[in-house]
């Protein structure tokens, strides 16, 4: 008999925010103004649970809801028991507070083993099941730690599950296509990417639901090993709103319009993306600096701006070494700050002006993602951006290459800005079972020690990067849109990785810094960095790794994979895509079609027809034309989408492009907010019209 632990969690309602919710100030988001309702993956995983119930034919099974947080997280138990839970674990504690996703996954993991224990009596047949992330952090990565901390394995990106002879098959999403497994052993951890399955409180269970006692556990009762901020290994420095999108989302009446913009964009097109994100200058190393008071790579501006104040002030005293100031000195400094700079602040930046050497030593590394002897195009944009960060810190580039037949890759990776390719051949890794890659890969990063190493933020390196980095004990920052090393002078921390990334749906930016780590670890998305051009003539060492694994190591039965086949050429000057808006297949081929044939025809380029993942799961385009996180991401110089509403996952894989153009019924469509061009109409009756303006003009 299986048990279930679905994991919820309470969130603030990013769908619903006013303008009131921003600090006219700061312009960041304020939590605390936003309603707050469960995630809503967590309450797919709860129907997960229900739905794996129902289909075990198990009606003995339990479904105990579990969420930590603040005393008002009952709210979203309740929700869990008026639905289907049959009990609800609230884990509150002000010791618990101010934790990133370590100090979450640890005490979650040990609230996981208490239920085992007093409520399944240490049965092992258990699920773990959780949304697969959720909207506040939206990091994907507590569950995976939590599959490390229980050292059980977990399956993630689920979407739905079946019960074939006495064992559940699971299909899940993966890069360019989706797959169908099972699980070796139990207990494991389930994440849900997406199960639309009805289920509704009834009105006998809610009555239920708010006469159940919760069982409510504070740290004591479960004596988690990290907890709270100081069991953190992650810290957020800065929250600041998100830069304006520099796309220009200028709404287009009529087609003759549409296609002039059309011609105009492309022609002045100079095959630059427009969203790059990537700023200011380069870091150079305190030691290489001209003065050792130049202190102008801090991580916050405000520090920037004290450091230039303090040093100046030095250089006008003729102080030329932090060590040269005595405490007359001090307060002549303090007094002449007029309070700018208090005596500990001073204390502080003084002893961090003489501080030069790195926080951490260490190469760069690359974990690389591949599948039929193709290196995925995020590994080459996560070498080109390891690159900048390695020569900033005169250190060299690491690859980390797991899996069977590699060879091939590794002249690519050098050419791509490679030093070191370490090598992970055997044949348990023919294919992607996270517990035997994450076990190779956490123990060549112990071995070698390097002080930073990037995954791409694919479903595959979502799952790995958690446990890997949760295994070596280090810090993690999803979805990194902007990574760059900067110094924490007056903590004394030099040159450390700035991590930037979206929380909150978007609507906030956070800078994070890894703390209690060996090493600093991130996943970085698709499309945001840059591929250097490739030098055929770098070289770079292949150094062979001899891992140690047996078929224990593997707790996946891989059934069955479904991945594209065919050709499409993703990288053409312009790529149309249809979405689900395109209604049928028989619309996608035909109005796509002629869209295409205008555009290559009148544009003198080449073009290709792309699809959001929706229109692939309609079977209107194969799994090869589908663009974004886990199709291609590309970088036209101009993407025409049409009916595509214009999820994350599309659009992370087009931020490269030139000209975007959207065409859509809805006039709310989310597209609209992230393009430069769009026009509010069908596909059927607008393409027609775009074709024959094409033609005429
Ligand atoms: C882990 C994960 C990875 C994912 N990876 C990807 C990915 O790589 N790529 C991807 O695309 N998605 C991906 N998705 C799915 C993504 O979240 C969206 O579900 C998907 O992009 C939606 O596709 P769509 O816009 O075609 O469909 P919908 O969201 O259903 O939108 C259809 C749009 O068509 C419009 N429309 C309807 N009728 C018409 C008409 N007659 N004419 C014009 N417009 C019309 C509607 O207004 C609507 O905006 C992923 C999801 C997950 C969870």
């Amino acid at each position: 008999m299986a048990n279930y632990i679905v994991l919820v969690k309470q969130v603030p309602d990013v769908s619903q925010i006013t303008d009131n919710a921003f600090d006219p100030v700061t312009g960041t988001l304020m939590r605390s103004r936003l309603a707050s309702v469960i995630n809503e993956l967590d309450t797919q995983a709860l129907a997960m649970a229900e739905h794996m119930r129902t289909i075990s034919g198990d009606s003995a099974a339990k479904i105990i809801c579990l969420t930590m947080g603040p005393p008002m997280a009952q709210e979203v138990l309740r929700y869990g028991l008026a639905r289907c839970a049959d009990a609800a674990v609230l884990l509150t504690d002000r010791a618990l507070g101010g934790a990133d996703t370590w100090a979450t996954a640890n005490p979650l993991s040990f609230a996981i083993r208490k239920i085992a224990k007093d409520t399944f009596k240490n049965e092992k047949d258990y699920f773990v099941i959780s949304g697969m992330q959720s909207v506040d952090g939206d990091t994907a990565q507590v569950p995976g730690q939590v599959a490390e901390e229980l050292a059980v394995p977990c399956v993630a990106y689920v979407t739905d599950a079946r019960f074939e002879n006495g064992r559940f098959e699971f299909n899940r999403i993966i890069s360019g296509g989706s797959e169908v497994v099972a699980l070796r052993y139990r207990p494991a951890v389930i994440t849900v990417a997406k199960h639309e399955y009805p289920l509704f409180a009834t009105f006998g269970r809610s009555r239920l639901a708010n006469r159940t006692e919760l069982i409510t556990w504070g740290a004591d009762d479960i004596k988690a090993t990290s907890i709270g901020a100081s069991g953190s290994r992650t810290a957020v420095i800065r929250v600041f709103p998100p830069g304006k999108s520099t796309r220009k989302c200028q709404k287009i009446d009529s087609a003759a319009d549409m296609a002039r913009v059309i011609k105009e964009s492309f022609a002045k097109s100079d095959g630059q993306g427009s969203e790059a994100t990537e700023s200011g200058p380069d870091y150079v190393l305190p030691g290489k600096r001209p003065s050792s008071f130049e202190r102008n790579f801090e991580g916050l501006s405000k520090d920037v701006d004290d450091f230039a104040f303090l040093c100046e002030k030095l250089r006008q005293l003729g102080v030329s070494a932090p060590s040269q100031i005595d405490d007359y000195l001090k307060q002549k400094i303090i007094s002449e700050s007029g309070n700018r700079i208090h005596k500990k602040s001073l204390e502080d930046m003084l002893s961090g002006l003489s501080i030069t050497e790195a926080g951490y030593d260490g190469d760069v590394w690359v974990t690389a993602e591949h599948s039929d002897g193709l290196v995925h195009p995020t590994t080459f944009e996560l070498v080109g951006k390891a690159r900048h960060l390695a020569d900033c810190l005169g250190k060299q580039v690491g690859v980390v290459l797991a899996g069977r037949g590699l060879k091939s890759m590794t002249q690519e990776l050098i050419w791509a800005g490679a030093d070191n390719v370490y090598v992970i051949e055997h044949k348990l890794l023919e294919q992607f079972d996270p517990t035997a890659y994450r076990k190779v890969i956490a123990e060549c990063v112990l071995k070698h020690k390097p002080q930073i190493v990037l995954f791409a933020a694919t479903p595959q390196g979502r799952m790995l990067a958690p446990m890997v980095s949760y295994r070596c004990q280090c810090g993690l920052t999803a979805d990194c849109t902007g990574l760059e090393i900067r110094d924490r002078s007056r903590l004394g921390q030099i040159a450390i990785l700035m991590q930037t990334r979206p929380a909150l749906g978007g609507n906030v930016m956070a800078t994070i810094v890894t703390k209690n780590s060996i090493c600093q670890m991130a996943t970085a998305r698709p499309g945001v960095m840059k591929r250097l051009a490739e030098d055929r003539a770098r070289k770079g060492k292949v150094i062979e790794q001899k891992p140690e694994l047996t078929e224990d190591d593997l707790s996946l039965e891989i059934i069955r994979t479904e991945k594209g086949t065919g050709q499409a050429h993703l990288d053409s000057k312009v790529v149309v895509s249809g979405g689900k808006g395109m209604q049928n297949q028989d619309n996608y081929n035909r109005l796509l079609g002629i869209l295409c044939g205008s555009l290559k025809s009148k544009l003198n380029t080449t073009v290709e027809k792309g699809a959001s993942r929706a229109a692939v799961e309609q079977g209107f385009a194969e799994r090869i034309a589908q663009v974004g996180q886990t199709g291609t991401s590309i970088g036209p110089k101009l993407y025409v989408a049409v009916g595509i509403s214009g999820a994350i996952q599309h659009m992370i894989g087009v931020s490269n492009t030139e000209t975007i153009v959207a065409i859509n019924s809805d006039p709310a469509a989310p597209i609209f907010r992230q393009c430069d061009y769009y026009m509010v109409a069908t596909a059927e009756e607008v393409i027609p019209q775009l074709v024959e303006a094409l033609e005429k003009g």
